[in-house]
């Protein structure tokens, strides 16, 4: 994809994806400095608007599912560079928590209070749940939802020291299975013996086996890893204990919780 940065003698920067010839500084009215080939020194002067901006372009750039580099350049990173490597990027640069970067989203379990639309086309009814997008006010329906938040998942994922090595097979999209009710969920504890890395969607938690043939589950709600659960120590006091004990989960707060380390992935690309 190609980026263009462009820069004002008076410390204004701007970012686009259309390659203007001559572009004027919207501020001072200055003739602006066209940068196709920006280096990491001018990235890193850029601020949160072109930063937000940045990310939204680099939400379009294609990736190979297998092994998650990008396949085409994006500024400085070249194709084959591991998409979440640029992530790890952003989120050194960007002042506000990683969170609030478009595209992270938390789920309404009753909706939104409204009907709404989603991008896919599908039509989501009053209360119907839902991710909601509170940046920008965007509304998702579940499945497309599921596809968006997926990244963040997989990123948790490669972050945790366990979940990396898993090799057989590997940690991927393909490791996630979605659960419908708690009843399945349960079961798929109960039944135990799941390859490193096998992961369980149910709603919008996420449960990320971290012992191959084991019970760890490293748990994640929305975009925030809080927890690593034993579930066949919840299953000893009963179903309706674990019942309740995973609506909780559902009702566990995240809010509070500080940006995530990013320290760990960084060794690990
Ligand atoms: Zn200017
Ligand atoms: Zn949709």
């Amino acid at each position: 994809m190609r980026v263009g940065l462009y820069f004002c003698l008076c410390g204004e920067s701007y970012v686009s994806d259309t390659p203007f010839q001559s572009a004027s500084c919207l501020k001072c009215g200055g003739d602006l400095k066209i940068e196709l080939d920006p280096t990491m020194k001018q990235l890193s002067l850029l601020e949160d608007r072109q930063l937000e901006h940045l990310w939204k372009l680099f939400s379009k750039v294609t990736f190979d599912k297998n092994d998650e580099g990008i396949t085409e350049r994006f500024l400085i990173w070249l194709p084959t560079t591991n998409r979440f490597f640029i992530w790890l990027w952003f989120a050194k640069h960007y002042s506000g928590t990683f969170a609030n970067l478009p595209g992270k989203m938390s789920w309404q379990e009753h909706g939104t209070g409204g009907e709404a639309e989603c991008e896919c086309g599908q039509l989501i009814a009053t209360g119907t749940s839902c991710f909601f997008n509170h940046k920008n006010g965007k509304i998702f329906c579940e499945a497309c939802g599921k596809r968006i938040m997926m990244d963040l998942w997989l990123l948790e994922g490669y972050r945790n020291p366990w979940i990396r090595c898993a090799d057989d097979p590997p940690f991927t999209r393909d490791s996630f299975l979605v659960v419908k009710t708690i009843t399945e969920l349960m079961e798929k504890f109960r039944q135990g013996n799941c390859s490193l890395g096998q992961a369980f969607i149910y709603k919008n938690l996420v449960f990320i086996n971290q012992k191959d043939g084991g019970d760890e589950w490293l748990t994640i709600k929305d975009w925030c890893p809080f927890d690593s659960i034993s579930f066949k120590a919840v299953l000893k006091h009963g179903d309706n204990y674990t019942r309740q004990f995973i609506k909780e989960l559902l009702r566990y707060q995240i809010h509070y919780r500080k940006t995530p380390d990013y320290s760990i992935i960084e060794s690990f690309i």
